[in-house]
C-alpha cells in the first residue's frame, strides 16, 4: 500500500509540474492538493526550509519539496523528468540532507527540492565475529544523521573510522563532498570508508555500486557533489570504539613550530587518533571552542597579556580502549615530550567517545542560547599544499581583522594518499614546483568558520567579508600556493572547470553518462539544465 500511495503521490508532483501553470502558484491549487492527507508530497507550505541553508545568505524557493518514503519515489520523479519532453523539461532536483551548506548547494531555484531526512532511517549493523574474514559495517539511509549512525553503532561497541567535526550532517551530504575531520590524516575522508552504495541516477536507475559492481557510478557519486545521482543508502565501515578519549591541546607562538608538530603527529598513527589545530586569534578563539578544557583559561590571561600576538592552538587525541597496553597517560607524556609548544601550557582532558566525537554540538547550544547559531556564516574551507601554508597563513591574516573575527579558523595535516583518485573528490594538483623540498604527502585543511552577527555587521559589511574571502581564494588558487576551495561554490561553470583542472573531463564525462539534462543539484552552479 506505501509503495502504491508512493507513486500517486509522485504522478500527482509531476502533475502539477506539467499543468498550464507549470508550477503550483495559485493558492487553490496549493490547498487542493495539501489536502491530499497523509501524502509524502509537499507543496509550497513547506519550500521555506528548503530555500534557506546553514550560510544564510543565499536564498532560492522550490516550487515543490518531495518528502520520499522510499528511493523508489525518488526514482519514479527522476525518470519521469529524464524521459518527459513536457513543460518539466526545465524542472531541476536538488537532494536536501541537513541543509547544512553554505551557498545553496542544497536549494533548486523554481524546482524541487527532496528532502532526504524524510527516508526511512533503518540503520542495520553488522559485527564481525571473533576470528571472522571482512569488515565490521552499517547499512544507512543517505538521509540518516552521523550522529544517530554512531549512537546505534555504539550498542554493538563499534563506530565510524572517519569524521566531521559536526555530527548532524547526513551520510549522503558529506559523502557528495568528502567528509574530513582529525581522523582523515590515518583512514582517510568518509567517502575512503564506504564499502558501497545505493543511488538513483540523474536518469531514475536505482543502482547498487561498489568498487566490484557499477565502478564507475560509486567513484562519481563519491565527492560528486550530487551531480551524478542521489545516495539513497550506504554501507560504511565500521571499527571498535574506544571506551575513552585522552583530548589534548598544546599552545604555540611560532607557526613553523605548530606546523611541524602536526606534522609529527601524523606520522605515527600508531600512537595518535586525532590531529587539528587552531589560529588563535584573541581570547574568544580559545573560550568559545571546547568548553571542556576550563584549565586553559591560565593561558588566556597569558594571551591578554598582548593583544597584537597571534598564537596557535594543536589539539590531538589518543583513544582509550580500557586494556593494559593502552595507558593513555603515558602515551601523550611521550609523545609531548616531543613537541615544541609554549611551556607550560598544555593541557588535558579525559571524555567518553561520543562525548569527544560529538563535541561541536555543545558549541552549538551555547551559540544558539545567544542567538548566534541561526546567523549568516560567510565560511571559507581551502586545501593548501604543505609547501603553501606559510603563505596562505600570512595572506588570511591581512585579509581579516583578528580582533573582530568571529569563529575558529582552524588548520590541520592530511595525508594525499589515503584519498583514493578515482572519487570526484578534488585536492591541490600535486605540482612539482610548488612542492619541491616536500614529499607532496602533506595537505592542509584551513576553515575559516566565522558567524556574523546582523546586530553588528549588516549586509554591506557581510558583502565585503564575501569579498574577501573571494579574494584570498583566487589568489591562493594560483600557482604560487596552489590551494583549492573546499565546499565552496564556484561562480560560474567556467571558474568550476578551472577548479577541477585536469580532472574536469572526467568529471564532465561522468555527467553526461549518470544525469545527461543536468537535472541534479543545480544549487552548485556547475551546469546549466538541457532540454
Ligand atoms: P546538504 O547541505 O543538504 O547538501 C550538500 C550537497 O550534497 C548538495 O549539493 C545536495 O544536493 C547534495 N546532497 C545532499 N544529500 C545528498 C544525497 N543523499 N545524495 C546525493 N547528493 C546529496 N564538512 C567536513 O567535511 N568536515 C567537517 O568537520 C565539517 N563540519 C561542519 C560543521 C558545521 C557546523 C557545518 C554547518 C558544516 C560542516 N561541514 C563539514 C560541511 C558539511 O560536510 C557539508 O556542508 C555537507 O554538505 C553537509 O551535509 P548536509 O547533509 O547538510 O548536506
Amino acid at each position: 500500500l506505501d509503495q502504491f500511495c508512493g507513486r500517486i503521490n509522485i504522478l500527482l508532483l509531476l502533475l502539477a509540474l506539467s499543468s498550464p501553470c507549470k508550477f503550483i502558484q495559485s493558492p487553490t491549487d496549493i490547498n487542493h492538493l495539501n489536502n491530499l492527507k497523509d501524502t509524502s508530497l509537499n507543496l509550497l507550505q513547506s519550500t521555506s526550509k528548503a530555500s534557506v541553508d546553514f550560510g544564510r545568505f543565499h536564498f532560492s524557493s522550490p516550487s515543490a519539496v518531495l518528502r520520499p518514503k522510499s528511493p523508489a519515489e525518488i526514482s519514479i520523479l527522476l525518470s519521469f523528468l529524464s524521459s518527459s519532453s513536457s513543460s518539466s523539461s526545465e524542472v531541476s532536483v536538488a537532494a536536501r540532507g541537513a541543509g547544512h551548506s553554505i551557498h545553496g548547494q542544497a536549494q533548486a531555484l523554481d524546482g524541487i527540492v527532496i528532502e532526504m531526512e524524510s527516508l526511512p532511517p533503518a540503520i542495520e549493523i553488522r559485527k564481525l565475529i571473533h576470528g571472522e574474514e571482512g569488515f565490521s559495517y552499517a547499512d544507512v539511509s543517505g538521509g540518516t544523521l552521523w550522529v544517530d549512525l554512531l549512537e546505534e553503532a555504539l550498542k554493538f561497541g563499534l563506530a565510524p573510522r572517519s569524521w566531521t567535526d559536526y555530527l548532524y550532517l547526513t551520510i549522503g551530504g558529506t559523502l557528495s563532498n568528502a567528509g574530513i575531520s582529525g581522523q582523515t590524516y590515518k583512514y582517510g575522508p568518509q567517502i575512503s570508508n564506504v564499502l558501497q552504495l545505493e543511488v538513483v541516477t540523474g536518469k531514475g536507475e536505482l543502482l547498487a555500486c561498489s568498487p566490484a559492481k557499477n565502478e564507475e557510478l560509486f567513484y562519481a557519486v563519491l565527492g560528486g557533489l550530487g551531480q551524478f545521482g542521489i545516495i539513497t543508502r550506504a554501507r560504511v565501515l565500521l571499527q571498535e570504539a574506544p571506551r575513552k578519549v585522552k583530548w589534548v591541546r598544546a599552545f604555540y607562538d611560532d607557526f613553523q613550530a605548530f606546523t611541524m608538530d602536526q606534522e609529527l603527529l601524523i606520522s605515527k598513527p600508531e600512537k595518535v587518533d586525532y590531529v587539528e589545530g587552531f589560529i588563535v586569534l584573541n581570547a574568544n578563539s580559545v573560550l568559545n571552542s571546547a568548553m571542556a578544557f576550563s584549565a586553559q583559561l591560565e593561558f588566556i590571561a597569558e594571551l591578554q597579556k598582548d593583544n597584537s600576538k597571534v598564537f596557535y592552538c594543536l589539539e590531538f587525541a589518543v583513544h582509550d580502549y580500557g586494556t593494559e597496553e593502552t595507558k593513555t597517560q603515558r602515551v601523550v607524556n611521550e609523545i609531548a615530550i616531543r613537541l615544541s609548544f609554549l611551556r607550560p601550557f598544555i593541557y588535558s582532558v579525559e571524555v567518553s567517545y561520543y562525548d569527544f566525537l560529538n563535541r561541536v554540538r555543545m558549541e552549538e547550544m551555547s551559540l544558539r542560547a545567544r542567538g548566534l547559531w541561526d546567523v549568516p556564516h560567510p565560511w571559507l574551507n581551502m586545501f593548501v599544499p604543505q609547501n603553501g601554508i606559510e603563505e596562505f597563513k600570512d595572506l588570511l591574516l591581512d585579509s581579516i581583522s583578528p580582533q573582530a573575527f568571529e569563529g575558529p579558523i582552524l588548520i590541520y595535516p592530511f595525508l594525499r594518499d589515503k584519498w583514493d583518485a578515482n572519487t570526484s573528490a578534488v585536492l591541490p594538483e600535486f605540482s612539482p614546483a610548488v612542492e619541491a623540498g616536500g614529499s607532496g604527502r602533506v595537505v592542509y585543511v584551513v576553515g575559516l568558520l566565522q558567524s556574523t552577527d546582523p546586530s553588528r555587521c549588516s549586509a554591506a559589511c557581510l558583502n565585503e567579508l564575501l569579498r574577501r574571502q573571494r579574494r584570498l581564494a583566487e589568489v591562493t588558487a594560483g600557482d604560487r600556493v596552489g590551494a583549492k576551495q573546499y565546499l565552496g561554490r564556484q561562480a560560474s561553470p567556467a571558474k568550476w572547470r578551472e577548479h577541477f583542472g585536469r580532472q574536469w573531463d572526467r568529471f564532465a564525462d561522468r555527467k553526461s553518462r549518470f544525469d545527461p539534462l543536468h537535472l541534479l543539484s543545480p544549487g552548485q552552479g556547475m551546469f546549466v539544465r538541457s532540454a
